[in-house]
């Protein structure tokens, strides 16, 4: 039998304003590790990291569901290196397998054990397909403490005894499901069978299918399963909010913000940010723009807390950039809009924070901004507070024109106003009078309006790009039944990402999926090398995600012949794969890629 551990039903932390430790001290890590999350910025452990944490670290398997955006990487990427370095080092390399499905996720994942774990002197190396061998090869030679790898290229190495895992002590299988969407299956079962059966197991997947279930009775031991989705009542006052996202990539996220706040001009909003950098970063940079802002996070002392809070209350400033930490036990009523800059780990997170506004019968506005990986995170929320969340285009230049415009009449109509009050409407006729002798005076006054209009106009703004929202694919669970985006493929592709293919699928011959997202019209292309040019049904896949972005889940079945393939894809990617596929290298070499006259 598996332990069963909620995160929602731990303990949440004690953290009071007066008592900003994070809560990762508690949980018995390594004092480097907590010092480089101190210096990362993070105040608390999300709440898989609050469950999967200890029970790694006591060497337990876990088999945690967590999509990106709920800190999973970190949830299993301290613990990681806490053992490394727990006892003595082991002298043979190496020590650990992160096994992912495409080269960017290898890449992120690289990065953030590197970050998490450079006071450690780790060696952490991402090996991919469709990069050169030479290089991993001499990394790999010169000792590498972790080892971050899509299946594909980890088999080519163990082929070549250039990777051995003979010592290894911690498997990581991440983003499990979109392994399997990939063909992976057989490549993950031949790399397990190579590693010690006295290995501690994690395996992370966003979504825990019954083939998961079957990979984890396999290979996973006594497992402590973890899972963060319960259903959460939305508290009543979160009626009154308008609830609305804006799809962003991270390239864009910070622009997007500053129109978002230009668009809804808001009086009292509280920004929640994730770490205390991403604090300060916003705080700096709202603050160049001229927006009244500042920064409220659990580095700061009581006393300026408690002035920050202070001002915000007395009206002096509109914006509070914010930890969840530091932001609790902050209780005002007229907060007219939340935005998140992230979307948060977990629903409970976003039910508190949005409860912030909307309160006392004023209607409040919750703006979330959401990354293209973050869409299923956002559904999620949905579905779990049983609340929509309107997906809304980013404003356009247009917009904010137009915004401006209307703030232009409103403080003209306010002068209007206070003058008559005043009794003082005589002021600036001399000057109309004289001008009406040569001009007409509707002329007049649309000059004296794009005057007082250029005033507020900042320098030029460039428009921001629609971020592409990952179609959605049926829900493999929940009450509601709506649909959740599908997984997989990052929307920021990697630069230069042509000729390179990351991954490589099971030794099937045809791959029998339907594209299960879009429902839509499906073409077939040809692809004018098969079994004789060593081709199959995963490196295609591998090739499509990392070089388009199509999810795995929207390729449908892949029939390989000896001398060509055919690749059923949604009719409306047709052209953006043929492109793709066409001037990357599959298997080291191009292939002509057309569109398939029969299919
Ligand atoms: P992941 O779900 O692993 O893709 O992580 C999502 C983001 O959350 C990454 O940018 C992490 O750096 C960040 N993150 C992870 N854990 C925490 C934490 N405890 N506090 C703040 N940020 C975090």
């Amino acid at each position: 039998m598996s332990t069963t551990a909620t995160a929602s039903e731990l303990d949440p932390t004690d953290s009071t304003p007066e008592t900003l430790d994070t809560g990762f001290a508690a949980l018995g890590m390594d004092a480097r590790l907590l010092a480089s999350l101190t210096e990362l910025g993070y105040e608390e452990p999300t709440p898989i990291q609050r469950a999967a944490i200890p029970a790694l670290l006591e060497g337990r398997d876990v088999l945690a569901m967590a999509a990106t955006g709920t800190g999973k990487t970190a949830a299993f990427a301290l613990p990681l290196l806490h053992r490394l370095n727990d006892g003595a080092r082991p002298a043979e390399r190496v020590a650990a397998l992160v096994l992912v499905p495409t080269r960017e996720l290898a890449m992120q994942v690289a990065e953030a054990v590197h970050r998490y774990g450079k006071a450690l002197g780790v060696h952490a190396l991402p090996i991919y397909g469709g990069a050169p061998m030479e290089p991993q090869l001499r990394a790999l030679k010169r000792g590498v403490d972790v080892v971050i790898a899509t299946p594909g290229r980890a088999l080519d190495h163990l082929r070549r005894n250039s990777l051995s895992l003979a010592h290894v002590r911690t498997v990581v299988l991440d983003e499990a499901d979109e392994m399997l969407d990939m063909g992976f299956a057989d490549d993950l079962e031949a790399i397990l069978e190579q590693t010690p059966d006295t290995r501690q197991t994690a395996l992370f997947s966003a979504t825990l299918p019954p083939r998961i279930n079957s990979i984890a009775n396999g290979h996973l031991k006594n497992p402590v399963r973890v899972k963060i989705d319960r259903e959460i009542v939305a508290a009543g006052e979160t009626a009154r909010v308008r609830q609305v996202a804006y799809v962003v990539t991270r390239f864009h996220k910070m622009a997007a913000l500053g129109r978002v706040l230009d668009i809804e001009s808001p009086t009292a909003a509280i920004v929640f940010c994730r770490t205390r950098t991403e604090v300060d970063e916003l705080n700096e940079t709202l603050t160049a723009r001229g927006l009244r802002a500042e920064a409220l996070h659990g580095g700061l002392s009581q006393d300026q807390r408690d002035r920050v809070m202070k001002r915000f209350r007395a009206k002096k400033t509109d914006l509070l950039i914010a930890t969840d930490v530091a932001a609790r036990g902050l209780d005002v009523t007229h907060v007219t809009h939340v935005v998140n800059f992230d979307v948060p780990s977990d629903a409970e997170t976003y039910v508190h924070r949005i409860g912030r506004t909307g309160r006392a019968g004023r209607e409040g506005v919750a703006i979330t901004l959401a990354e293209p990986r973050e869409h299923r995170l956002l559904r999620n929320i949905e579905r779990l507070t049983g609340q929509p969340i309107a997906v809304e285009a980013v404003p356009t230049v247009n917009d904010l024109r137009a915004r401006r415009l209307e703030l232009t009449r409103t403080t003209l109509r306010e002068a209007i106003l206070e003058a008559q009050e005043q009794g003082n409407t005589e002021a600036g006729h001399e000057v109309v009078a004289s001008l009406a002798e040569e001009f007409d005076i509707f002329d007049i006054a649309a000059a004296a309006v794009r005057l007082l209009d250029a005033g507020r106009q900042g320098t030029e703004e460039p428009e921001i790009p629609a971020a592409p929202v990952r179609s959605e694919r049926p829900a493999s669970s929940g009450p509601s039944g709506r649909g959740a985006p599908s997984r997989g493929a990052r929307s920021e592709r990697p630069s230069g990402a042509a000729g390179r293919v990351a991954a490589r699928g099971g030794d099937s011959e045809a791959r029998a999926a339907k594209p299960r997202s879009s429902g839509g019209a499906v073409v077939k292309i040809f692809v004018g090398g098969g079994r004789k040019a060593k081709i199959r049904p995963g490196d295609l896949v591998g090739a499509i995600v990392n070089e388009t972005g199509v999810p795995a889940s929207e390729i449908g079945s892949i029939v390989v012949s000896d001398r060509h393939c055919t690749v059923e894809v949604p009719a409306g990617k047709a052209d953006l794969i043929v492109d793709a596929l066409g001037a990357a290298h599959i298997k080291g070499r191009r292939v002509p890629v057309r569109r398939d006259r029969v299919g």
